[in-house]
C-alpha cells in the first residue's frame, strides 16, 4: 500500500469539513491519490446524501452524518432526516453543544436535539461520533455519561478546550481526543494536549474553518499537528503519525 503524503508520513484527519472546500470532488481525490484518511463531516442531514454518493467507493474518505449545534436553531425538524440516514452512516458528525455567547440563544433545543442524536446512535451501537464542545465541555460530558453508554460506540471530542478535570471525566469515559494545529498554538492548550494519553490521541484539520498560514486548514495540514504534538511529548513526527494510526486500528475495528 503507498502512503504518500508530506514527507512520506500517513496523514489521518478525523474531523474535516470536505464539503464545504470550493474545490470538494478535487479534493477527495486528493487524499485518496495521497492515501490521506479523512473523516469528512457534514453539518447537516440534507447534506448527507451526495456526500455520500460522492464517497461511495473512496478507499480512504469516510463521511460523516451530522447535525451541528450551530444550526439546529434553523431546522430542528431535520431530526427526522438526521434519524431516517442514521441507520446507513457508521460516522457521526459533527454534532454537539456550542456554549459560546453567539450560541446560547438556542442552547436548550441544542442540548435536546444533541441528546436526541445519542440516543439514536446508542440504540443502534458501534457508531463513531466526533464531537463538538466549545465552550460547553462539561454539558456534552454530562449528556454522554446520560445518554451514551461505553459500550455502544466511540466518541472522538474534536477541538478540546476543556480544563484538566474535564479531561479526566472525558477519560473515564473512554472518549479519544483529535488534536488540530489551533489547539497547540497557547501555553494552556499544549498543557491539556500533553495530557491526553497517547492511546486516546487522533489529529484532524477542521478545515476550512481553522485557517493556516492564512488559508482555510486542508487535511494535508494535519502533518503541522503531528509535528507540533511531537514537539510536545519528544517524539519524531513519524512516531506521532505511527500513534495516531494505530489508534485509528483500535477505533475502528
Ligand atoms: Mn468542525
Amino acid at each position: 500500500m503507498i502512503e504518500a503524503t508530506r514527507n512520506n508520513i500517513p496523514i489521518v484527519d478525523l474531523h474535516c469539513h470536505l464539503d464545504l472546500f470550493p474545490d470538494h470532488v478535487e479534493l477527495v481525490h486528493e487524499c485518496e491519490q495521497k492515501a490521506i484518511r479523512v473523516l469528512s463531516v457534514t453539518t447537516t442531514p440534507r447534506a448527507w446524501p451526495w456526500n455520500r454518493d460522492l464517497n461511495a467507493n473512496s478507499r480512504y474518505v469516510r463521511v460523516g452524518l451530522g447535525f451541528h449545534p450551530e444550526i439546529v436553531a434553523e431546522r430542528p425538524d431535520e431530526i427526522k432526516l438526521f434519524e431516517r440516514y442514521s441507520y446507513e452512516a457508521r460516522y457521526i458528525g459533527e454534532i454537539g453543544i456550542d456554549g459560546r455567547p453567539a450560541n446560547r440563544h438556542s442552547y436548550e433545543l441544542q442540548r435536546k436535539v444533541f441528546e436526541r442524536v445519542l440516543d439514536i446512535c446508542a440504540e443502534q451501537g458501534g457508531k463513531i461520533l466526533t464531537v463538538h464542545s466549545a465552550s460547553a465541555v462539561t454539558p456534552v460530558i454530562d449528556s454522554l455519561e446520560k445518554h451514551f453508554p461505553t459500550s455502544r460506540g466511540h466518541v472522538i471530542l474534536h477541538w478540546f478546550s476543556g480544563n484538566l478535570s474535564e479531561l479526566q471525566r472525558a477519560k473515564k469515559l473512554g472518549c479519544y481526543f483529535s488534536v488540530n494545529p489551533a489547539m497547540l498554538r497557547s501555553k494552556r492548550g499544549r498543557d491539556i494536549v500533553a495530557s491526553i494519553p497517547q492511546e486516546r490521541m487522533l489529529t484532524e484539520s477542521d478545515g476550512p474553518f481553522l485557517t493556516v498560514e492564512g488559508r482555510p486548514a486542508r487535511p494535508s495540514d494535519v502533518f503541522i499537528a503531528l509535528r507540533e504534538l511531537g514537539t510536545l511529548i519528544g517524539k519524531s513526527p513519524e512516531e506521532v503519525s505511527s500513534i495516531v494510526l494505530r489508534n485509528l486500528r483500535k477505533l475502528v475495528s
